[in-house]
């Protein structure tokens, strides 16, 4: 093992105390092992925190349960972000809404999706204590769970060509905040 103490001052990945792995080579089996230096993210940790930024997104609902896509509004933000490379990390702040990313081109997907999840757990009848009466939608918000990651190259998100991000609504309608962080 050697440092990369030696290499001129100035270069980008210049530190003094990180290892470098010493990597025989995979096309040459007689050629002497090179010098590999470690991944950039492993020596610009502090590079890429400082690179980070965080928005608040809101989100309407206007039924008790419905799958509102908000992907055009992410997609906006991280334009005006100037953002190039790297991932967007989507967290909604309630208990009795969700995250999720599924098919934006047939309006019957997310119909189906919310049928399934009322069908397995009905607002009434099951036998729940919580007083708001909304014990559904908070262990439907917990299945779909608070957040969703979605990489993005060259500015856009990389989505498949059918997938759409969505907010789970289980207990609107309403306004829901969702934190949009990019790094
Ligand atoms: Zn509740």
């Amino acid at each position: 093992m050697v440092t990369q103490r030696g290499r001129a001052r100035g270069q980008c990945c210049e530190s003094s105390d990180l290892p470098l792995a010493t990597l025989p080579s995979l096309f040459n089996p007689h050629e002497r092992p090179k010098l590999v230096a470690p991944p950039r993210l492993v020596q610009s940790t502090d590079l890429v925190l400082e690179r980070s930024m965080m928005f608040t997104l809101k989100v309407r609902s206007h039924q008790r349960e419905e799958l509102v896509e908000f992907t055009e509004q992410v997609a906006e933000k991280l334009k005006e972000s100037g953002a190039q490379d790297g991932i967007v990390v989507l967290y909604v702040q309630h208990t009795t809404a969700g995250l999720t990313i599924n098919e934006n081109a047939d309006p019957d997907v997310p119909r189906d999706m919310l049928h399934a999840l009322r069908t397995l757990i009905p607002q009434h009848g099951m036998g729940f204590r919580h007083g708001e009466e909304n014990s559904d939608a908070h262990i439907k918000a917990s299945l779909t769970g608070p957040s969703v990651t979605v990489p993005f190259a060259d500015g856009k998100l990389l989505l498949g060509r059918w997938q759409g991000i969505f907010l789970c609504e289980f207990d609107g309608g309403r306004e829901r905040r969702v934190i949009m962080m990019i790094r």
